[in-house]
């Protein structure tokens, strides 16, 4: 029995019939609406899948970089490692937006820049450390004072007063190269400037950019200065920078040539980028003998800033950092200090964390001379290692 049965009879009233006919066909109007609606909507899910399948079933594409663009609408690309083509831009790419650098997609069959990949931004994944504003301070370094002078001077002062510079007409340095022995404090005088001027600090090493990327050293340089730019104020700091620019030699072997184009890139972007700005390169070796005398032109890393092993005064500011929160108990520093000629900062901290570790062997709060000297000895094992770092500081700094 249908709805209409249920509710009237022909013979009922006749107005009463004509007016649920009326409602009725309102209701089945609004049914047709509704089922037209879902039609339109299944035809565009339809649609859509359609594209989406035909998508699927496209070839893949090379992944490249543009090296060159050209005039008539074609670019060198290279497919990384590989040999580089004169290719077609497709018409639909926004000519504006690509870059010397640029990732893109290439197709298979002509090699024809088809796409603009999103840059590859992810700092991880680059192998760059990136810390917002690093949290050590000026008074985390021991010693060091008249190096901490220059380079706040030529990386703090022209962030924080650039007029100064405008009025006294001078350009202030580009870059900054810290050198000495490892462990004396290079990485930490960096973070501490980025601190000190509100900075994100971006840390490279170059041993892993020509080591991890292999191929894209000069790709990787170029994302690193545009993600300084993005992250502005920024200090770049690059560690190991003699791995990327030892003296050029003769381009024998691929690796040296893969070498030689990073460093190209780092010039490069030296070169272009303004020293007024608030992007700031400090860059740190053990090894300044071997670099290439292009680094140390003018305009790049024109600041040379020695870092070398502490002496007395250093050494003994040094224990007083990494002591600053220990519970010592008649510990002579000076002694400590007195006894650990030729050592770096690293080895002091590791000095003084052993001492603390001795304590708490023995169930004590408190830390003695007596830990401090068992220390020295299983940080050095014996003199020797000591005797050794001097003969290596004298050889190498002079
Ligand atoms: P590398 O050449 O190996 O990169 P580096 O000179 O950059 O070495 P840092 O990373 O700055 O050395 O120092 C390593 C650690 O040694 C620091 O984290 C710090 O704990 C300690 N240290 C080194 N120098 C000092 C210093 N002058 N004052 C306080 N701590 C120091």
């Amino acid at each position: 029995m249908s709805s209409f049965d249920e509710v009237k009879s022909p013979n009922s009233d006749y107005d009463d019939y004509i007016t649920f006919l009326k409602r009725r066909i309102r209701q089945l109007e609004l049914q047709i609406r509704t089922l037209e609606a879902d039609k339109e909507r299944l035809e565009r899910e339809l649609s859509h899948m359609r594209t989406e399948m035909s998508r699927l079933r496209q070839p893949p594409a090379f992944a490249g970089t543009v090296i060159e663009l050209l005039e008539d609408d074609r670019a060198i690309v290279q497919n990384y490692n590989g040999p580089r083509f004169v290719v077609r831009i497709a018409p639909w790419i926004e000519r504006e937006k690509l870059k010397p650098g640029s990732r893109v997609a290439l197709d298979q069959r002509t090699m024809a820049v088809v796409e603009l990949l999103p840059s590859d931004k992810d700092p991880s994944v680059l192998g760059f450390e990136v810390i917002e504003r690093p949290q050590v301070t000026y008074s985390d370094i021991g010693g060091l004072e008249k190096q901490i002078q220059e380079l706040r001077e030529a990386v703090e002062l022209p962030l924080k007063h650039p007029e100064l510079f405008e009025k006294v007409g001078i350009e202030p340095p580009k870059g900054v190269l810290l050198y000495g022995p490892p462990g004396c404090g290079k990485t930490l005088m960096a973070k501490a400037v980025a601190n000190h001027v509100n900075a994100t600090f971006i840390r490279v090493v170059g041993s892993e950019l020509v080591r991890k990327f292999i191929g894209e050293g000069a790709r990787l340089v170029h994302e690193l200065f545009e993600l300084a730019r993005e992250k502005a104020p920024t200090i770049v700091f690059i560690d190991e920078i003699d791995a990327v620019g030892a003296k050029r030699m003769d381009e024998t072997t691929g690796g040296e040539r893969e070498v030689n184009r990073t460093l190209m890139q780092l010039l490069a972007e030296m070169d272009g980028f303004d020293p007024s700005g608030n992007v700031k390169i400090i860059a740190a070796t053990n090894r300044p003998d071997i670099l290439d005398p292009a680094l140390l032109r003018p305009g790049r890393f024109d600041r040379l800033i020695e870092v070398p092993l502490p002496d007395f005064t250093g050494r003994l500011e040094i224990l007083k950092v990494h002591t600053r929160k220990m519970n010592l108990k008649g510990v002579d520093l000076r002694v400590v200090a007195e006894m650990t000629d030729g050592a770096s900062g690293a080895d002091l901290k590791a000095i003084a964390t052993e001492a603390g570790m001795f304590a708490i062997r023995s169930r004590r709060e408190y830390v003695t001379q007596e830990d401090f000297l068992k220390a020295i000895e299983k940080v050095f094992g014996s003199e020797q290692r000591l005797t050794q770092q001097i003969a290596m500081h004298e050889v190498m700094y002079g």
